[in-house]
């Protein structure tokens, strides 16, 4: 590769420096309609520590002065100024004409970055100090030919080389990722939509010069987009590196999953070089996605809907539970090996237990106790397969008698209709529905009355802890064990098979509580 002209090897310099001395930046994108607003934000990001911010000139409204808009400016936080068009995502309503006049002038006035879409690069000539960052968007799809495009993007004289795609596969950020990986000129590759946000997160462990998030989590200016907060707080984007070893959840959907809030929290209280992501992985994506799961960097991986079942075949060795329970939540690489784990049963069981008396005792304090579990998916399988090890009488009374009865027929024990889960006579009520889960809080699976005194209920729903359930049996005197609890319990379990290392379970516990507090209740 020619050297190229002096900005970019001071770029190509730059950016080889920070992947050296590790030193990822977050670009704020600021989108807001009047300049004392975008001005109020840039001061307070420069304060919040952001070494860099984008204007989006094009969500302005009325006359734009850049002038006043770099005027003032927080020191040691560069600009990037940028009028995207409707078709790129933006909503620059003028004419194409004002539009570029309006980038000529962020170079004249002489700021740091100016974004110049591919298409208009020969247009907008290299001036002044202000470096250029080459943009292509993709709303549609992540092209085929990367590598094509970036050769294309690379002969537009750029410092910076920014393509934004959409992704439709989870292939699709591994593809970016290693475009980045492999770019001689700094790149900042991501994918958009909910797939790619994997590809926003991990982009320092490939090279990326910097990534861009927004002001606030409610106002993202691009699909997918976290937010400064978001990067910083959940995912410590700042201190991700070549070396840090990716970890996640795989879900689809995976948006409401908590488990990156505490997995990461545990893994910065122990000082671990880890990230833990959220990976949006559809069912006929699964495949290529565990082939990818190397060189994505992946070590282990929480599993949840629709991927229990499916992962086995991707398995070369289970924890024996498994087998039996035939679901598995947690998957760790270790080496050649791909093993497979359910974190679910035995957290499950260790809070059982520790209510009745102590966790592994033998014979269990849950022997010959009375059970009846509500529900018949993915959690009361492992449940009732503890119960029923445990020598518990396990009844099961699910809304489908067909998938009840299957479960009983597994486990052997008893199934009745959904209608009469009332009348059974228990010692241990597990609620293994989502009645009662966030946002329909007024709802109960059992009527307060058939809630009795002797009774230990255990509500699997985390969000909100007290559902109405575990608030009901309060108010009747039976003893409770919560969501919260087994979530927890499943999570310290994952994070010792990922890691190796023990967390205090305060730490997860403070996190998911903040999590699910009462903004979501
Ligand atoms: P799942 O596989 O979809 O099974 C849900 C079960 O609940 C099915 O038997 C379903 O019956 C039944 N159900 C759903 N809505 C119902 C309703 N309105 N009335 C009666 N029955 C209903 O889900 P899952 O993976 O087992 O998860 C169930 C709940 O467990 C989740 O919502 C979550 O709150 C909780 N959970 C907790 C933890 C934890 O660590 N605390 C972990 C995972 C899950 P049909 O077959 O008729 O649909």
């Amino acid at each position: 590769m020619p050297p190229g002209p002096p900005d970019r090897v001071a770029a190509r310099l730059l950016r080889d420096f920070c992947k050296e001395l590790m030193i990822p930046m977050i670009c704020v994108a600021i989108g807001r309609s009047r300049h004392k607003h975008i001005m109020a934000e840039h001061r307070h990001l420069a304060e919040e520590g952001a070494k860099m911010v984008e204007l989006r000139l094009d969500y302005v409204a009325g006359r734009i002065n850049i002038g006043r808009l770099m005027a003032n400016r927080p020191e040691n936080c560069q600009v990037i100024i940028t009028c995207r068009r409707r078709e790129d995502g933006g909503k620059w309503s003028g004419t194409e004409e004002a539009r570029q006049l309006l980038l000529r002038e962020a170079i004249a006035e002489g700021v740091d970055y100016v974004d110049i879409e591919e298409d208009i690069a020969a247009q907008i000539p290299r001036f002044g100090k202000t470096k250029r960052i080459i943009s292509y968007h993709n709303f549609r799809k992540t092209p085929k030919d990367l590598r094509d495009l970036y050769t294309r993007m690379a002969k537009c004289d750029p410092d910076i080389i920014k393509i934004a795609t959409t992704a439709n596969d989870p292939h699709d950020n591994l593809r970016m990722l290693e475009l980045m990986q492999e770019s001689e000129i700094p790149t900042v590759a991501m994918c958009m939509g909910d797939i790619g946000t994997p590809s926003r997160i991990l982009a320092p462990k490939f090279g990326a010069p910097f990534t861009y998030a927004t002001f606030h989590h409610e106002r993202a200016l691009a699909p997918g987009q976290l937010s400064f907060k978001q990067m910083n707080e959940i995912y410590r984007y700042e201190d991700i590196n070549l070396d840090t070893a990716v970890y996640g959840v795989i879900a689809d959907p995976v948006g409401h999953s908590l488990s990156p809030q505490i997995h990461n929290a545990a893994f910065h209280a122990k000082g671990v070089n880890a990230v833990y992501c959220p990976f949006r992985v559809p069912s006929d994506s699964l495949d290529q996605f565990i082939k990818d799961a190397h060189r994505l960097g992946i070590r282990g991986l929480s599993v949840t809907i629709p991927h229990k079942e499916a992962i086995a075949r991707h398995l070369n060795k289970i924890d024996p539970p498994v087998k039996s329970i035939a679901a598995v939540n947690t998957v760790v690489f270790d080496g050649a090996e791909t093993i497979g784990y359910n974190t679910d049963y035995n957290a499950a069981m260790d809070c059982l237990e520790q209510a009745l008396g102590k966790v592994g005792a033998q014979p269990s304090p849950l022997k010959n106790k009375r059970a009846l579990v509500l529900g018949a998916g993915g959690v009361a399988r492992p449940i009732v397969f503890g119960l029923r090890k445990r020598g518990a009488l396990v009844t099961v009374a699910s809304r489908t008698r067909k998938r009840s009865d299957r479960l009983a027929e597994t486990y052997d024990c008893k199934a009745v209709d959904w209608e009469t889960r009332q009348r059974v006579h228990c010692d241990l009520l597990v609620n293994c529905t989502p009645i009662g889960m966030h946002p329909n809080v007024d709802e109960s699976p059992m009527s307060k009355t058939s809630l009795k005194p002797s009774m230990l209920v255990f509500d699997t729903v985390y969000n909100p802890e007290s559902t109405l359930l575990i608030k009901d049996s309060r108010s009747q005197n039976c003893q409770t064990v919560t969501g919260v609890e087994m979530f927890v319990r499943q999570a310290l379990l994952q994070f010792f098979l990922f890691t190796r290392q023990e967390v205090p379970s305060s730490i997860m516990r403070d996190v998911l509580k903040k999590a699910i507090g009462p903004v979501r209740y």
